[in-house]
């Protein structure tokens, strides 16, 4: 891997966030009961599984069709916030991918962003919030960072979910004001967020399959 990312390498992504998906179903559940409605794990399996078997028809012809027909299957297989929610992100994302055949580290950043951009457009979170949006935030901003730096996009990619993993951890004591988990007022401080646990997960997935220069 020489910090391109084609076609071929962004199914691998998002192939590896389905694999994570389901692996850690239980625990996305469990987290989602204590403070939801114990259906994070089961949704977003649902919507990967059936991204997967999407992928696995007619093969993808560019990076933007891979991000596409993604996002496109989580708005429809996926209920409740998540879905839009990562169907929107997944979506702006292949807009920003544009007609590229390959994107190099600063254009798979730019992505990266995109789809931030468009969890923020969808949910309106903002930092602290305790949503998906407090792990997806700090983890665009050290990828971006990294690269600046000089850093090789598997290294850069590191650091971006070092960034993932302490902006879910830190929803812990949060208090949510956004999503069901916001229903629960003071009594959702405690516990880890679903969303920010499994956007993580998709930052791992890209740190393992694209990480290897
Ligand atoms: P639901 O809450 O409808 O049952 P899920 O359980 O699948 O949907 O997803 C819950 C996750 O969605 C939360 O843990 C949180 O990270 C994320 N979320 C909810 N509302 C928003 C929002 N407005 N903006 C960003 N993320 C959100
Ligand atoms: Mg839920």
């Amino acid at each position: 891997m020489d910090g391109t990312v084609d076609t071929v390498a962004l199914t691998s992504w998002v192939r590896e966030f389905g694999r994570l998906v389901a692996a850690e179903k239980e625990r996305l559940t469990e987290l989602d009961s204590a403070i939801g409605d114990a259906d994070h794990g089961v949704n977003m399996d649902r919507g990967m599984t059936a991204v997967l078997a999407v992928l696995a028809g007619e093969a993808p012809t560019t990076p933007a069709d891979v991000l596409k027909r993604t996002g496109m299957t989580l708005v429809s297989k996926v209920g409740g916030a998540s879905g839009p929610l990562y169907g929107t992100a997944f979506l702006r994302m292949a807009a920003a991918a544009g007609g590229a055949d390959a994107l190099d580290a600063p254009g798979f950043a730019k992505v990266l962003r995109a789809g931030l951009d468009g969890v923020v457009a969808r949910g309106k979170a903002e930092a602290g919030d305790k949503t998906m949006y407090d792990a997806l935030a700090p983890a665009v901003d050290a990828l971006d960072g990294a690269l600046a730096a000089g850093q090789p996009l598997g290294e850069a990619l590191r650091t971006a979910v070092g960034a993932a993993e302490r902006g879910r951890d830190a929803t812990i004591p949060m208090v949510a004001r956004k999503g069901r988990a916001s229903y629960l007022g003071e009594r959702s401080a405690g516990h880890q967020d679903p969303g920010a646990t499994s956007v993580t997960l998709l930052l791992s997935a890209a740190a393992t399959v694209l990480g290897g220069d």
